[in-house]
Order: C-alpha cells, then structure tokens, then sequence
C-alpha cells in the first residue's frame, strides 16, 4: 500500500516518528511525508533520507502559512509564523532524489483570518500557488495539490484551481489532495490528467459525495492517502492518525467500487509509482 499524504513530519510526531514509519513500512506501506512550510518540508527530506526505500518526500508551503495562525494539532495549541515563499530555496532542497512531489499548495478559503484583508490574501495564495507550478515544472515534478473552498461557495475555490492549473500547466501532472469538491467537476482535473486523493473522509462522510466522487474516478486515477494525523479513518475515529491505517481507505473504497481490497491495494500502489516515479 502507498500513503501518498502522510505528515509524520508533523509535531504530532515529535516524540514517536521513527516508530510510526517503522509499523508502516513492517505491514509494506510506503509514504510521502508532505511538507506545509520550510521547516517541515526539510524534515520530510530528513526522513526520506534516513530509509533506504519506500519513505519519499514533497515540499512546499501550504496556503495557510501565508498569514500568521494560531494552529490547534491534536490538542496542542501553537502558533505559526507567516512565510514568504522563498524560491531558491525550495528549488535546491528539492534537487534530491528523495523528494519526489513539489506541495502542499494551493488555496484554502476556509480558515482565512482576517475579514478585511480577504482580497489581499487570496491573491496571494493564487501567486504562491502559482509559484509552486513553475517549481514543479523546473524539477521536473509532479504537484499535491491542496483545496478547501468557504463554507458558503465549497466549489469556488476549485474553480479557481482548475483556471490556474489550465493557464500554468504542470507537465508533470499532479493530484489533488483530499478532493471534497462537486463530483461533477471531478473530471475536469481528470481531463487535465490529474489524480484524485481518497483518504478517511471517504469513510466517514455521511452525505455520500465522497463516495460519489469515487465512483467518477477511473480506477487508474485514484491514490490512497491518510492525510495523518488528521482525518482518522473509521473505525480508528478518535485516535491519532498515522501511515498503517491507509489501509482502512483501501477497503472502503473496494467496497464503494465493487472491487476487492486486493485489487484496490494493486492498482492504487501502480498509480502512486507511476504519478511519483517511484519504485518502492
Ligand atoms: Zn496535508
């Protein structure tokens, strides 16, 4: 299995990360720990380094680190401070074989601070975004793409994804992370050779979009993901979220498509080496 969206390079993991990735790689679940700043996309580097296989990294910088937040991980309370996308940067941790997605980026409308400035911000998520296209495309790369649109126009912000990805294409192509968008404009990013990320949601989401969506997705199109430690797949609600439980998303989706969990497990670990050119 391949937990394509994993941030075991998260301070939820400060203390046990090394075992995490060991009971993953054990049950044979591979990982890409995906940076959301600087400092966590090194640690993502520094992770995939320190195993010979099978543990990659993606760095980026994701939307909601523009601005100064108040973050709350698993109880813990803690604030973040705001980062400018530093290009150069990004570009040479980036030139090492380990790291094998540039992202998370994209846009989040959901958690903007400050009323008066919206304007302001999601202009400057749309610019990073944006960035992070030329980044992936001068690495050669594909691009994990985030979305979260206001609670008042979900689908607005993936409008606005797909207008940027048609005008700066990405060669490399990429997948969107944790697609919670209409299930119609699913085939839209397909059509733009995108891949759709499925992760605990999709077993927990009681409207049945998520399922929906599945359904839309042509099998060689879906990756699995956990999103870790957030977004606890059932039956584990309630628990930290880590790598190993991607196998809770497995068998909810081969029992959304009618596949079995095998048949799930094979394609979606040949779509993730495809997407990723990986090996493991
Ligand atoms: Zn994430």
């Amino acid at each position: 299995m391949f937990d394509t969206h994993a941030h075991v390079n998260f301070n939820a993991f400060k203390d046990d990360a090394d075992q995490v990735i060991k009971r993953a790689l054990e049950r044979g679940v591979a990982m890409i720990n995906v940076g959301a700043q600087f400092s966590t996309s090194k640690r993502a580097l520094e992770m995939a380094r320190n195993h010979e296989r099978n543990v990659y990294a993606a760095i980026g910088l994701h939307p909601i680190h523009l601005e100064d937040f108040e973050i709350n991980e698993e109880g813990v309370n803690f604030k973040s401070r705001k980062e400018e996308f530093d290009f150069e940067a990004y570009r040479k941790l980036g030139e090492n074989d380990k790291v094998v997605a540039i992202g998370e980026s994209g846009l989040d409308y959901y958690r903007l601070s400050d009323e008066s400035r919206h304007h302001e911000i999601i202009e400057k998520q749309k610019q990073v975004f944006i960035k992070h296209t030329e980044l992936a495309n001068a690495l050669i790369l594909p691009l994990i793409v985030h979305c979260r649109g206001a609670k008042e126009n979900m689908d607005g912000a993936y409008e606005e994804i797909l207008a940027i990805l048609k005008k700066h294409s990405v060669k490399n192509k990429g997948v969107m992370h944790c697609y919670i968008g209409a299930p119609n404009l699913v085939k839209k990013f397909l059509e733009l050779g995108f891949y759709i990320g499925f992760n605990g949601v999709l077993t927990f989401d009681k409207t049945g979009r998520v399922e929906e969506v599945l359904r839309q997705t042509p099998m060689e199109r879906i990756l699995l993901e956990t999103d870790c430690p957030y977004l606890t797949p059932a039956p584990k609600r309630g628990q930290r979220n880590e790598p190993m439980f991607v196998e809770f998303v497995a068998r909810k989706a081969a029992e959304v498509i009618g596949a079995t969990f095998e048949e799930v497990v094979e394609i979606t670990d040949k779509n993730a080496k495809e997407l990723f050119n990986t090996n493991s």
